[in-house]
């Protein structure tokens, strides 16, 4: 099993923001951002590039969990949402993961 495999089992700890059947947020462990949180489906996909016509729906409800959480966050200024892909992107972890940064005015690098 992969990390974030492991952790929407609850076989490593996080500190969950938002859960639903398909979907977890949580925080990610080394922050970049003063809100630093992570948005996954709970079904294993490996990264972008694994996304299809059979598994993109629970994609789209990625996307409106990162506008409900972002809000709840209260990020009224503004964020970033980022999914690294494969090598070039330094993807470390081979788990469909979308990073919504903010809190910060961030720059025109990843965070
Ligand atoms: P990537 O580099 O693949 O885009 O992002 C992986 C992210 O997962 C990194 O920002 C890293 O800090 C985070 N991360 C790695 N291991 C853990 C963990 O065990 N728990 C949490 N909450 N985040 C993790
Ligand atoms: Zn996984």
């Amino acid at each position: 099993m992969c990390l974030f495999c492991k952790i929407v089992a609850g076989e490593i700890p996080s500190t969950k923001v938002y859960e639903d059947e398909t979907v977890l947020a949580f925080r990610d462990i080394a922050p970049q951002a003063p809100t630093h949180i992570l948005v996954i489906p709970k079904a294993h996909i490996a990264s972008v590039a694994d996304v299809t016509a059979e598994n993109s729906a629970v994609v789209a409800h990625v996307f409106e969990v990162i506008a409900k959480v972002a809000a709840a966050e209260g990020l009224t200024d503004g964020y970033r949402v980022v999914s690294n892909c494969g090598d070039h992107a330094g993807q470390t972890v081979h788990h469909l993961h979308f990073h919504i940064l903010g809190g910060r005015q961030l720059n025109l690098e990843m965070a």
